[in-house]
């Protein structure tokens, strides 16, 4: 473990407006916990800072003591980012505040905001961005690699929407970002992680949204799996913009009010369709889904947009153990969906399934080299493979079922790569990956430019040319 000295830990502590913890704190093993159940990290030291100052303070402190540096925004990184052994973990959490300009239409969000801290804020205007499908996420993590969620084929990814940031610096300095000011450093942290400083504060641009919107969940068993992917796959491209969509892929059905309780867990597979206009446009955008491979049971409803936000967040409860990997596939070919549908069975948990987002419609207008994302800007599907249970062997088991349906998937995509926030073993072979070498040199120009020394490396990595 690395050691700290006392002196300087009394000094961070006086001068932040925040609080430092140490292990016996009152707090401190809450602060430290992440969402991932799999790891269990002692910091040395938590910065629980409170405002831009704190961040600064504690980046001076942890250089200075040679300290490990974690940054903890939502604390939901499938690899463990935010925490490490022996280190000083900068806890952003108390940094949730978000201003909703709703004249501008913009959001000025706290680094350490979560998606639903967002959401009730930006709704209570009729406004919202992009943000992922599980409302207790990061807005931290998840806007710096990209941010996908319902609103993607409309808005963009939520890096898509993002007007500026307030960054802490290696060096401890606290600047702009924006197309004007640092524009190198803005286009990195579009999409190129916590590899650049520590950002205080996002600004962005929102759009009217609900507050009421139209679900679909069409859910078919396992048998007729081949023939339900191929109805959405068709389905899809002729779908109003103003639509969002997940293929639930190897989905155990909930055991929810609307699930008829002869269906309570059974193995199989969903499409949620999410309309963002008219209740008529909704159903006629689901209607050749249904017709061409009529669901084993379904549910259409209006839903506000804030209970999208979080109907699935007890599927994925903090502190369950989790393994994730993912792969892009241009096409969902036949060969794929086999794949898909055929290992289906083969995993052990019922919250284990495969996420299947459809990337197209503003994300592809956005050009390949206009932000740092790492991923083509072409229409593709972005495939999440989740392996998730509380009990240790089931989550052994589909960590195993996760790697080898990967595998099985590879030889059908273009290359390895996959969307990085979704991944637990961020290698610099993956970040290569999905950045392609281009980018990703031009990423470590900028890296050795802002942070020469890779203080901030707890991270999916990018070194400094
Ligand atoms: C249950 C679940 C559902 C998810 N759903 C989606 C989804 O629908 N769409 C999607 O796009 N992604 C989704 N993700 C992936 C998510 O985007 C990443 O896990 C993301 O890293 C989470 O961010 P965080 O701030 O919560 O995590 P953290 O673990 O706190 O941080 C992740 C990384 O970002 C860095 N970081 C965080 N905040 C800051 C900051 N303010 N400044 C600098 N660096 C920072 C950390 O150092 C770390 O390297 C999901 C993840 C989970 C666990």
């Amino acid at each position: 473990m690395t050691q700290t000295t006392g002196g300087g830990l009394g000094a961070l502590g006086t001068a932040m407006t925040g609080s430092v913890l140490v292990d016996g704190d009152l707090d401190y093993d809450e602060a430290r916990s992440l969402w991932n159940g799999e790891f269990d990290r002692r910091p040395a030291v938590i910065a629980r800072c409170a405002t831009a100052s704190d961040v600064a303070l504690a980046v001076d402190f942890g250089r200075q003591e040679g300290l490990e540096i974690t940054v903890r925004g939502g604390g939901h990184s499938f690899s463990g980012a935010s925490a490490c052994d022996g280190g000083l973990m900068i806890h952003l959490g108390t940094m949730n505040h978000v201003a909703v300009d709703p004249e501008r239409r913009r959001a000025v969000v706290g680094g350490g905001a979560t998606l639903a801290d967002l959401d009730a804020a930006t709704q209570a205007h009729g406004l919202a961005v992009t943000g992922g499908v599980i409302s207790h996420t990061g807005v931290g993590g998840l806007t710096l690699g990209g941010g996908m969620g319902w609103l993607v084929q409309e808005h963009g990814l939520s890096i898509d929407n993002l007007e500026s940031a307030e960054v802490v610096l290696a060096d401890g300095r606290c600047v702009r970002a924006s197309a004007d000011e640092h524009p190198d450093l803005f286009w990195a942290l579009r999409g190129g992680g916590g590899n650049f400083g520590v950002v205080t504060s996002f600004e962005f641009r929102l759009h009217p949204v609900g507050p009421e919107v139209h679900l679909a969940f069409l859910f078919w068993d396992q048998d007729r799996g081949v023939e339900a992917l191929r109805a959405c796959r068709d389905a899809i491209p002729s779908l109003p913009e103003r639509t969002g969509l997940l293929i639930a892929a190897a989905l155990s059905a909930p055991d929810a009010p609307f699930v008829p309780e002869e269906y309570h867990f059974m193995p199989g597979h969903a499409l949620i369709v999410v309309g963002f206009g008219s209740a008529e446009e909704h159903a006629a955008a689901i209607a050749p889904v249904r017709e061409v491979c009529p669901p084993l049971f379904e549910l259409v409803t209006p839903i506000p947009y804030t209970g999208l936000q979080q109907m699935l967040d007890d599927a994925a409860p903090w502190g369950i153990r989790s393994y994730d990997k993912c792969i892009y596939l241009e096409e969902l070919t036949d060969e794929a969906i086999d794949v898909i549908v055929g290992r289906a069975p083969d995993k052990a948990s019922p919250m284990s399934f495969m996420p299947i987002f459809r990337l197209d419609g503003a994300f592809e207008r956005v050009g390949e080299d206009d932000t740092a994302f790492g991923g083509r800007r072409v229409a593709q599907y972005m495939v999440d493979l989740t392996g998730v249970s509380e009990d240790e062997e089931l989550f052994r088991t589909d960590r195993g079922w996760v790697r080898s349906t990967w595998d099985a998937l590879r030889p059908l995509a273009g290359s390895a790569a996959g969307y990085l926030n979704l991944n637990s073993e961020p290698d610099d072979d993956r970040v290569r990956a999905a950045y392609g070498s281009a980018k990703y040199e031009r990423l470590a120009r900028i890296k050795a430019e802002y942070d020469p020394g890779n203080l901030f490396h707890h991270n999916a990595n990018i070194k400094p040319t």
